[in-house]
């Protein structure tokens, strides 16, 4: 599932390989992925792409129109949604949700194999139309997310700290494996609830929001592009390592659950 770093990155790659290109068309092969009417798809004809950017864990890309915002995507890719900058003359996938063609070499489209993510297609300032956007807290990167306003929202949210980080009305952008590798920087059980930390506690899990995330940046920012539609999980420390070697202590990881399976250190990350 793309995560706060994975799709900074491709925003910022998309904004290099697209932005400023025109569509020349727009079509939804495999409609449901997409809350756009076929109007209001051929009505971005003509269109420039403006400056993509990232909210949680949604990719917004604007469209303008002589110069002037006119629409704006939002993509929330889910578990495996992707973008591709391809030739138009690539085959086109199932579960292509959105195909831009634009005036040059390559062409814009979203291709969802789980088909568990969804695109919005928004006018300019409506984002809060889209389900759950209104109360989104603060990207967990936000430079106004200090350690005092952490400290202030995290009491508001009871409960384990796993769900906690992943709860986007805490803080946005955290996903199951980086939720992982922050507990685990931060030393604290996934399954510790938030009632159960001290000071020190809660400032460690911020400082670790922060390092883990912005190094994923860093390394996926070398890894990835041009081929956003991968994602680079190969440097993570512990999510899905369950049976390997704590790289901090030695002890062997210990993995529960299945498809969105939690990884953690006995030792380094004590139950209390
Ligand atoms: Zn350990």
């Amino acid at each position: 599932m793309p995560e706060l770093p994975d799709l900074t990155v491709v925003a910022e790659e998309l904004e290099r390989r697209v932005t400023g290109r025109t569509i020349t068309e727009a079509s939804a092969p495999t409609p449901i992925l997409v809350r756009a009417t076929p109007a209001e798809l051929a009505e971005l004809s003509g269109d420039t792409i403006g400056v993509p950017s990232r909210r949680g864990k949604f990719l917004l890309m604007p469209f303008l129109r002589d110069g002037v915002p006119h629409r704006l995507l939002a993509a929330n890719p889910m578990l495996a949604g992707r973008f591709w900058i391809v030739p138009p003359s690539e085959r086109v996938r199932a579960r292509t949700g959105l195909r831009l063609r634009l005036d040059g070499p390559e062409e814009l489209r979203y291709v969802d194999r789980e088909m568990l993510g969804k695109l919005y297609l928004v006018a300019p300032g409506a984002l809060d139309d889209i389900p759950g956007w209104t109360e989104m807290g603060p990207d967990a990167d936000d430079p106004d997310l200090t350690l005092d306003a952490f400290r202030q929202r995290i009491r508001r949210h009871p409960g384990e700290l796993k769900p906690l980080l992943r709860n986007s009305r805490f803080v946005a952008g955290i996903g199951n494996a980086y939720s992982d590798e922050i507990l685990w920087e931060a030393r604290l059980a996934p399954f510790r609830r938030r009632s159960t930390l001290a000071d020190d506690d809660i400032e460690r899990l911020y400082h670790a929001v922060r390092s883990v995330l912005g190094d994923a940046v860093e390394r996926i920012r070398v890894s990835v592009p041009p081929a956003i539609e991968n994602q680079d999980r190969s440097f993570l420390k512990v999510h899905l390592r369950g049976g390997e070697a704590c790289p901090r202590c030695g002890r062997e990881l210990r993995q529960i659950g299945g498809r969105e399976a939690t990884t953690f250190c006995r030792t380094c990350q004590p139950p209390f």
